[in-house]
């Protein structure tokens, strides 16, 4: 059982999910401050973090951004009280990969912690995937464009490795979220945009080392891959 990192300044919300998943046999430890919380993974690998955005001693997003540095392997899941779309946006920007706002249903949380844990770098390993000089290995879980490592988070990778399956087929938001977040996805699809916007950024940054392919957005519908056009000869 992976060990799930919890933190939460106020007493009452960080006890009632402290226990609740607990009593799911999960390995909880709980931190009140956003230095405790730090000091923590410093020395221990997190399989998830629970992290309030609104701390006493730090500002959440910095604790996030940092709590992503050195947990590369945890799903990272801000809790928030703030419902503007700007701070979900920045949370997710700073390495979050998925966020619930406040009041957290329990049966909501429970939900989604089991999703994440189950599909956590879940998507299908296969064989080796190409479009342009982009080289996705599934099982190694690396992508490579002429050698150049391209380092993607876990939702970001799978993400990509979802849409290389099939280059130039649009795919649904909503079958990029089951198939890469959730199969029973209810939640807000904002996510999904923050990560697609991720993957261009690193593809664009990466592309003076060779041919990429693009991702191009179909309005009310979803994503579509499109493989770099050939390079012509001379
Ligand atoms: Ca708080």
């Amino acid at each position: 059982m992976p060990k799930m990192l919890v933190v939460e300044d106020d007493q009452t919300i960080g006890s009632v999910l402290t226990s609740t998943l607990t009593a799911q046999g999960y390995d909880v430890v709980w931190h009140q401050t956003g230095r405790g919380a730090l000091l923590a993974a410093a020395d221990t690998e997190f399989g998830l973090v629970l992290l309030d955005l609104g701390l006493p001693d730090l500002d959440g997003v910095e604790v996030c951004r940092r709590l992503r540095a050195n947990q590369p392997g945890a799903v990272l899941v801000m809790l928030t009280a703030r419902a503007e779309e700007m701070d979900v946006v920045v949370g997710l920007e700073a390495g979050a990969d998925d966020y619930l706002t406040k009041p957290v249903r329990l049966g909501e949380l429970l939900a989604r912690v089991r999703a994440h844990l189950r599909r956590s770098g879940s998507v299908q390993p296969g064989g080796m995937m190409s479009a342009g000089e982009l080289q996705i290995d599934p099982a190694g879980r690396r992508a490579t464009v002429a050698d150049h490592e391209l380092v993607l988070r876990t939702k970001e990778f799978d993400l990509l490795a979802r849409l290389m399956r099939a280059p130039g087929v649009a795919v649904t938001r909503e079958d990029l979220m089951s198939d890469v977040w959730d199969e029973h996805w209810f939640g807000p699809t904002k996510t999904l945009d923050v990560h697609v916007a991720a993957l261009r950024r690193k593809l664009a940054e990466i592309s003076g080392h060779g041919a990429v392919p693009r991702i191009v957005t179909l309005r009310g519908h979803g994503y579509r891959l499109e493989r770099p056009p050939p390079r012509s000869a001379g």
